[in-house]
Formats: structure tokens, sequence, C-alpha cells
């Protein structure tokens, strides 16, 4: 008897040998030890969020029974929490605590090292992605050890397992250093495409989060800013506004189920890149309604991150779940491979070894770290093996 198990979007199902949920670390070392044992693999689930088949028909892992605020620092100001806790649980106890993360992308549904494990990010020029806020991580390894990793004691594993997608080890804390808790004000407006490429600059420049939503039925922009502000109660201003904390004003709702590609180009290529993507949507795509998003992010220095070492503009396309999205898909994947493009770890692509050993100069060492942490496989499956070129 197998257990059936769907992602989000439903795009992966599989049938599990089971599901294990632990309530602790000591159980999460025993399970390893019997996946060892019976020479099965592992592979951990957090919200399900991603697109790709990160998944596997043996042990599955969700760390739902493993939540919440284990301990903080009021001198660093940061705040450690066990590994299964969704984002939208982070922002009341990190409030309490007169913090706030400096960014969030655009829900909070995701657990915190599903989030962190794909290098999830939000918008604005001047921020990194959600794993840049976290200063140290645990882990249990595929031989059972724990290895507590941060910059200081680590800095090699600290650059690699961030952005990891579970194949170096199963992460059961996760240490975020938070800012001093902020209030945002959000403006909504639309503009058209001449608009946002005459204005777009000088408004990444000028808020401190702005976004767009091209949408092609209209061939209009859906712009989005959020700034700080000094007020301190949640209010709508207009239908466009809205002012709140920030855990409650920069994360939306999604609740049609879609599937998503989104990749990273150098930032300086991104508006041509997503003129480009506009262009074959509007020629070869006429009937696609769902929005192209386009982002920016600073780089990074995390071996396998989507930013690392450069900055970064991200444009996601996306196709109603209940459509097959290929044809979109590998249509915008051409015109990203031409851009440099990067994968998001957790949405649709097709890259493989030799190709990301090209774009990412960090790869191969982290292949190198992959391979001396779980020399087994025990935490791949054969998506993730393509990836990191394991035969
Ligand atoms: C509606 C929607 C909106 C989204 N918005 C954004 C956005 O704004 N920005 C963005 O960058 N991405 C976004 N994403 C993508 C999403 O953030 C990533 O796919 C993220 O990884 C999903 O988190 P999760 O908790 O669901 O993890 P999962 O999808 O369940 O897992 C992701 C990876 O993390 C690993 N993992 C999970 N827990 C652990 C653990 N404890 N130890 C080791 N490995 C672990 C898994 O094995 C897997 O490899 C969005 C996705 C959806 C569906």
């Amino acid at each position: 008897m197998t257990l059936e198990w769907q992602s989000w979007s439903g795009r992966q199902r599989h049938h599990a040998l089971a599901l294990e949920t632990p309530n602790s670390e000591d159980e999460i070392i025993s399970l390893l030890a019997k996946a060892e044992n019976e020479n099965r693999t592992v592979r951990t689930i957090g919200s399900a969020h991603s697109f790709v088949p990160f998944w596997t028909d043996d042990y599955l892992v969700s760390l739902d029974n493993y939540r919440g605020l284990i301990s903080s620092n009021s001198a660093t100001g940061e705040a450690t929490f066990r590994a299964g806790t969704k984002l939208h649980e982070l922002g009341e106890p990190l409030w309490d605590l007169g913090l706030s993360m400096e960014n969030m992308g655009d829900i909070d549904r995701q657990s915190i090292a599903g989030a962190i494990s794909t290098g999830t990010h939000g918008t604005g020029s001047a921020f990194q992605n959600i794993p840049s806020q976290v200063s140290r991580l645990r882990m249990v390894t595929a031989s059972g050890d724990i290895l507590t990793i941060d910059e200081s004691s680590s800095p090699e594993y600290f650059q690699a397992a961030r952005v990891s997608m579970g194949t170096l080890g199963l992460i059961t804390e996760v240490t975020l250093r938070g800012i001093p808790a902020y209030y945002l004000h959000e403006r909504n407006w639309l503009a058209s495409v001449d608009e946002c490429a005459e204005q777009r600059e000088s408004l990444i420049a000028s808020n401190r989060n702005w976004e767009f939503f091209w949408l092609p039925a209209s061939d209009r922009c859906s712009m989005k800013s959020l700034n700080l502000t000094e007020e301190t109660k949640s209010y709508k201003p207009s239908k466009w506004e809205e002012v709140g904390p920030s855990y409650h004003i920069i994360p939306s709702t999604r609740e049609d189920k879609f599937n998503e590609m989104e990749f990273s180009v150098p930032a300086e290529a991104g508006w041509a890149c997503f003129l480009e993507i506009r262009q074959m949507m509007k020629t070869d795509f006429p009937e696609v309604v769902w929005p192209v998003e386009y982002r920016t992010l600073k780089g990074d220095d995390m071996l396998i991150s989507s930013a690392s070492g450069r900055d970064t503009v991200t444009i996601s396309v996306h196709q109603d779940a209940s459509i097959d999205p290929s044809p979109l898909f590998d249509a915008a994947e051409a015109i990203f491979r031409a851009y440099q493009g990067r994968p998001h770890w957790g949405k649709v692509h097709h890259y493989e070894a030799a190709e990301l050993s090209d774009s990412l100069t960090g790869f191969n060492r982290f292949c190198e770290i992959r391979q001396d942490l779980d020399p087994e496989g025990r935490f791949l499956n054969s998506f993730l093996s393509k990836i990191f070129g394991v035969r």
C-alpha cells in the first residue's frame, strides 16, 4: 500500500512508500538510519509549492510537526525556528521581538526550509533572496550526523547549504537575522509598456521594492511599489493602496492554480529579455492570459543561487494548472537561455549539469560538497541526479 500525494499545482503526483512526520531530531536520525538499512531514498517536503519533481517514491518527510520559534538573541537580531515553520508563522513572533524579515516573496505559504532551499526571493534591487537572511542552519546529514553551519565556523558549507534543494541533508533549524520591525505602504497602478520602459530605472531606484506584472490580454503593466512609512496602523488609504506591518503587506494570496517557469538574467539584460518574451507570447501564444512577472534581485555569494555573483532581473511565465504548459515554457526557456538565464530551482526548467557548470561558477564545488556529504545519493532522485550529473 503506497501513499498518493500531489504538489500545490498538481503538476507533481507521486506514490510514496510512506509520508513520515517526525516530531524531533532523534526521529529524523532514526528515519535516516532506517532508509540506509533498506537502501531507500529520502526527500523532504516543505509546503510542496515547487513545480519540479523533487520527490521520491520511497520515504517522503514532512516537518509539519516540527514548527515554531526555538530561541532568539536580541543583541544580534537573530531568531531560530524549527525548519518546518511556514513563512506566515514567522511574522508575528519576529514582530514580538521587534524584528521583521528584510524582504519576502509573493506569498507566505511555504515552509522556511523549503523556501530557502530553492532560493525563494522577492523584489527590490537592494535586497538579496530569502536564504541571504539566514545566519545559521542545523542539518542532519545522510550519515545521521548533525551539522551546525554558519559563516564563521564553516564558510564553504554556508555558501552551499542555504540553497541546496534538500540534497546536502535534512535541515532541522533555521536561524534568521531580522531587521528592526517596519511598516510598509503598498501602491498599485496600471501603465502602458512604453511608460514602463521609460520609468522603470527610476522606479527601481526610488522605491524600496518595485515590480510589475505584464498583462497579456490588455498589453498593460500592473505596477506595485512598497515603501517604508512612519504610520503604525493597518488601513487602506484607497482601493489601490494598503498600509500595515511588513509581513502583512509583502505577501499576497494566490487562489487560482498555475504552473510557473522563472529565470534570472543579468540585471542589464532584463528589459530586452522581457520584450522578447512579450513578443513571443503575442505572436505564438495570444490565448495565454496569465501574467509575466518582472522583479529585481541583488547578487549574492551562494554557490548555486540563481543570483550568485550577479545583480539580477527575474522574469516568470505562468500557465493555468489545467493546461499543458510545455509549448509556452519551451519557447520561453529558449529565450531565457539566449540571455544567460539561470533557472529558479523550484520552477519548471530543463537544465542539466553541463550547462549549469558553465553558468554558475560555484556549481562544480557544490557537486563536490554534495558528493562528500551524501556519497550514496540518499537525498537524490532521477531529476536531481541529472541536475548534479550523478549516474
Ligand atoms: C503560489 C506560489 C507563489 C510563489 N511565489 C514565489 C516568489 O514570490 N518567489 C520565489 O522565489 N518563489 C516563489 N514560489 C516558489 C516557491 O517559493 C519555491 O518553490 C519554494 O521552494 C517552495 O517552498 P516549500 O516550502 O513549498 O518547499 P517544497 O516545494 O516542498 O520543497 C522545495 C525544496 O526544499 C527542500 N526542502 C524542504 N524542506 C526541507 C528541509 N527541512 N530540509 C532540506 N530540504 C528541504 C525540498 O526537498 C525541495 O528540494 C512560489 C510558488 C507558488 C506555488
